[in-house]
């Protein structure tokens, strides 16, 4: 780039003396001959001249023939002289002229002074043409690329992600130890993406990861890659790699990724263009690079769902790493680094806070103890009290129950008795995957709890016996409701939505209702006008479909059953666990084994093993 200024600046000094020269040439050949003042004189009284021009100091004029006959209509150019003198010189018949004393100084500004104002005016114009269309300088200035050579954060500084920093520590390794990890041939991950709710943590655990490793940090968010101008956000990410590799050993961090890679569609009209192409050269570069080098890169999203599945492939960014909300002790720790931070008082207790603060997050209680101290020093406190946390607490409450996160003790009950409810009827059935977790910690925006089981092995085909038990297990959180409460709640639709699906699937798709016999009832798949994939309209009679509703309605009718008598077999247990949960939020690990083997197995015949992948979310 800067290079070509010099060159510009080249090109505009030889102009200005190309017109320089222009002008003296024509100048030139107009010959003017400076004659001496006195001669000027003897050439009027001899009537010689026949015209003039006069000027302040100058006469400018044209003489008849002279005598010589050459120069006749001679242009003649003379200095002024003062009408007395020049008379009494006449007199005298001294030979006289005039002179100007010519300044060098204002001679050398009249030139200076403009060339300086016409370069100061197009350098300004070369500079404002640069910052306002980012033509000139695709991917330099404008990238908003944080360079941090020394990230002082480390993983210390952050809390209640124990299992983040436990899949994050290999990254930390390699760069620390390359040569360990290469040395028998094998390739390090280059892609780590971190998944959670906004204000986990995910910026700061990739910084921690720098920190610890020592190696620079390049941050930048998805959404700055996504400009006006079609092909800038490729020439961005193809110089953000550039100046990586310069750096390498170091990493890059994406923030919301999601900005730039969502799934390439089949767009109306050509739609985002600009993202498409950025996130195919993001593509090319995660492909292109050695990670050898030691360029790690790290992302996060908390929609991973909407992410081009290119992106996950092996070899980009196939690793995820979750980072979720912080349990109760999750909470306990993140509290005690920004206590310590802050003059506490005596009468804080941590553990109590946590209690308060159900759902959220390290940036809220961040959040909350700042408020609580600046509450202490608005009543003029030495040190922060309970009091004040708990006034803070209100204050943040209140503005995270607009987005609808954190619930009240009544409804945290019903969401422990239908999380419990998902769990125990999985449990009671033979063959379903196992629980790993059940937690009541509100998970994005409309999950208030969830239940996560997670298949033993790949499944490719899945029995009739397998789809009712799934159907029966995401039926369990509205039974034990039913059950308990004597009332229903509307936190099953996602799970009744999903039970319906399966249903309909079996009686169109599987043939695997004996009423409707071996037909495959639904509609190829099609993609309409608008790229989106809808199904055509049904190719059997009013009567089948019918048939169908009442199927579907039957084997759900049937499941829900199902689900009922396993928890009514189960009631004490569903009733002791449920306190248990409501105290601790989450029981995974050995608590879960504990009550895996207390529940009272339903008579369901088939003993195979029959993974269904659910993670039902209330
Ligand atoms: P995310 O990137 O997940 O949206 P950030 O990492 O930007 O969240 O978090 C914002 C701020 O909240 C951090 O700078 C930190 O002060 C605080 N914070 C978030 N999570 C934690 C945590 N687990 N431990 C300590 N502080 C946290």
């Amino acid at each position: 780039m800067k290079k070509q200024h010099r060159f510009s600046i080249w090109y505009a000094i030889i102009g200005m003396w190309a017109v320089l020269f222009l002008h003296n040439m024509i100048a030139g050949s107009l010959t003017v001959k400076n004659i001496p003042y006195s001669e000027f004189v003897k050439a009027v009284k001899e009537g010689k001249v026949s015209e003039i021009a006069i000027s302040e100091n100058e006469i400018q004029g044209r003489m008849l023939g002279s005598e010589d006959g050459a120069a006749s209509n001679a242009l003649f150019r003379t200095v002024r002289v003062d009408p007395e003198i020049s008379q009494l010189m006449d007199e005298n018949n001294v030979k006289y002229s005039g002179r100007i004393e010519s300044n060098f100084l204002g001679t050398l500004l009249s030139w200076l002074v403009p060339i300086a104002i016409f370069f100061g005016f197009w350098v300004f114009m070369m500079r404002r043409f640069q910052q306002q269309s980012g033509f000139m300088t695709i991917g330099k200035n404008k990238a908003k690329i944080y360079v941090d050579d020394e990230v002082s954060v480390r993983f210390d500084d952050a809390a209640g992600v124990d299992e983040a920093k436990q899949d994050l520590e290999e990254v930390i390794n390699f760069l620390k130890e390359p040569q360990r990890y290469t040395r028998l041939g094998g390739q390090i991950p280059r892609g780590t993406l971190l998944v959670g709710p906004p204000g986990t943590g995910k910026t700061l655990l990739a910084k921690a990861v720098a920190g610890e490793s020592g190696v620079p940090f390049f941050s930048l968010s998805g959404s700055e890659f996504v400009e006006m101008f079609v092909g800038l956000g490729a020439a961005r990410v193809r110089d953000l790699f550039k100046q990586a590799k310069e750096k390498a050993p170091c990493i890059i961090f994406i923030d919301e990724l999601d900005a730039l890679g969502k799934a390439r569609g089949v767009g109306m009209a050509g739609g985002h263009d600009e993202r498409e192409q950025t996130l195919n050269q993001l593509l090319v570069e995660l492909d292109g690079f050695d990670a050898n080098v030691g360029v790690i890169l790290m992302a996060a999203t908390n929609r991973p769902e909407i992410l081009d599945p290119a992106l996950m492939r092996p070899g980009r960014f196939d690793r995820q790493v979750l980072v979720d909300r912080p349990d109760k002790t999750g909470r306990v720790d993140i509290l005690k680094i920004y206590l310590d931070k802050v003059e506490a008082g005596t009468d804080i207790d941590p553990e109590k806070i946590a209690a308060m603060t159900v759902g959220m997050v390290g940036a809220d209680l961040a959040n909350l103890v700042n408020e609580a101290a600046l509450l202490a020093v608005r009543r003029d406190k030495a040190s922060i009290g309970m009091a004040d946390v708990k006034e803070a607490v209100e204050r943040v409450v209140a503005g995270l129950e607009k987005k609808n996160r954190l619930i009240n003790s009544e409804e945290k009950e019903i969401v422990a008795y239908h999380e419990l409810g998902h769990a125990l009827v999985a449990m009671a059935l033979p063959g379903t995957d196992p629980v790993q977790k059940i937690s009541i910690i509100p998970r994005g925006i409309a999950a208030l709890g969830y239940t996560m089981q997670v298949p033993t092995e790949d499944r490719f085909l899945m029995r009739k016996t397998e789809l009712d038990n799934r159907i029966a297990t995401l039926l369990g959180g509205r039974a034990a409701e039913a059950l308990i409460f004597n009332d229903i709640s509307t936190g099953a639709q996602n799970d009744l939505s999903r039970a319906t699906d399966i249903a309909r699937s079996m009686v169109k798709e599987y043939g695997m209702s004996e009423r409707m016999g071996q037909v495959y009832f639904a509609n190829k798949q099609q993609p309409t006008l608008l790229g989106v994939v809808g199904e055509a309209g049904g190719q059997y009679s009013d009567e089948t479909a019918k048939t169908i509703d009442e199927e579907v309605r039957r084997i759900i009718d049937e499941q829900y059953d199902v689900a009922l008598q396993i928890l009514a077999a189960n009631r004490e247990l569903l009733v002791k666990t449920v306190g248990q949960l409501l105290k601790d939020e989450v029981i995974e690990g050995d608590a879960l084994i504990d009550l895996a083997e207390s529940v009272t197995h339903a008579e369901i015949t088939d003993d195979s093993p029959a993974p269904v992948k659910t993670g039902q979310d209330m």
